[in-house]
């Protein structure tokens, strides 16, 4: 390889020079090896991914599919028909997304430039900061309270004049709570856009989706990776008022969601039963190891609403356990605030 010249180098722009690597999930195969387990024996449980894959429905409407050599539809009309009655509001309300990562990034690019800041409440997922920084903005971390919960005062402070969006995971990855319906109004009162990340609605059960009719600064996401199966596919959804939504179809790449998971999507929304079924019992198994989780004397469990548990241990035990559980071919993620 020739050398990546100075010239290159200095003309990138230097929020973008600055970047750190978003540390995603890692494939199957690489963990296989990394455990000297085999691929079968891996229990990957630090992508907060579905055990039980997609609805079967799914490849059998994706080997039928008689059309993969068009175009996708760029204006997503069958699409938000059908996430319409999904998510029951308006079709001119919501766009799809390569994933909600894409929809995130996209608000991103539309509200965030250099010097701006967004409000991230901290710990949290890690594509608001990153999606902020890429932008040349920065997030502003707010560190929630001992509960985890989002502390309105301490917001309030952080909020400047460059601040154009806070974002609410609801509930929250990685600490499985939720932010009151209350608090997100307080947040909404504001007047600046507040993002609601409903990843992981369908194992919750509550969602703040009826706002949308009395506040046009909210835009919440969903997805179809979590409660769906549908992660490698990327297909996740964001509502919002009707004009907000008319401006992102313009940022929109035109083909961004591919038919694959076009047809995917549809599929499973035939086959919801089936799918909230397993829903339930993910919810019931995370209440049972809840129990089991919280009978280890040094481990804390987190009450979550959603799909994963967040656990503290004792001070200094938390990369032995983790590396431990990797040995054995079990991956999580770790956190620590030191
Ligand atoms: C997994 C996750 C997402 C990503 O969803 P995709 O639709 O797969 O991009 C978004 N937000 C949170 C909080 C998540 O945990």
């Amino acid at each position: 390889m020739p050398e990546f010249t100075e010239k290159i180098q200095q003309s990138m722009l230097p929020h973008i020079r600055g970047l750190g690597i978003y540390q995603g999930v890692e494939p199957v195969e690489v963990m296989a090896e990394r455990a000297g387990i085999p691929q079968d024996k891996i229990i990957r449980l630090n992508g907060n991914e579905n055990p039980y894959g997609p609805s079967p429905a799914v490849a059998e409407a994706l080997a039928d599919f008689p059309n993969f050599n068009h175009y996708p539809d760029p204006e997503q009309r069958q699409l938000r028909e059908a996430l319409s009655g999904y998510v029951g509001v308006d079709p001119d309300c919501i766009i799809a997304g390569n994933g909600s990562d894409e929809l995130i990034d996209m608000l991103f690019r539309m509200f965030v430039g250099p010097g701006d800041n967004i409000i991230n409440l901290t710990p949290t997922f890690g594509m608001y900061s990153l999606g902020a920084e890429i932008c040349g903005g920065q997030a502003i971390s707010v560190a929630r309270d001992e509960k985890f919960d989002i502390d309105l005062e301490r917001i309030k402070l952080a909020i400047t004049s460059l601040t154009k969006a806070i974002v609410v995971c609801s509930p929250n990855n990685p600490t499985g709570n939720m932010p009151t319906e209350a608090d997100v109004r307080a947040l909404l009162d504001t007047g600046i856009l507040v993002i609601v990340d409903e990843a992981y609605y369908e194992f919750s059960g509550q969602t703040l989706m009826p706002l949308l009719h009395e506040y046009p600064n909210l835009v919440v996401l969903r997805t179809f990776s979590k409660w769906a199966g549908l992660a490698g596919l990327r297909i996740g959804l964001g509502a919002m008022h009707p004009d907000l939504a008319g401006m992102m179809m313009s940022v929109k790449p035109p083909y961004n969601v591919n038919l694959a998971a076009e047809v995917a999507l549809i599929a499973s929304l035939k086959d919801m039963p089936a799918l909230l079924e397993r829903v339930n019992a993910i919810v019931y198994e995370r209440d049972r190891m809840m129990g089991l989780l919280d009978a280890i004397p040094t481990v804390s469990p987190y009450p979550s609403q959603a799909n994963f548990i967040l656990c503290q241990l004792p001070e200094g035990s938390g990369p032995k356990v983790f590396e431990g559980l990797c040995n054995r071919g079990i991956f999580l993620r770790h956190w620590s605030n030191g």
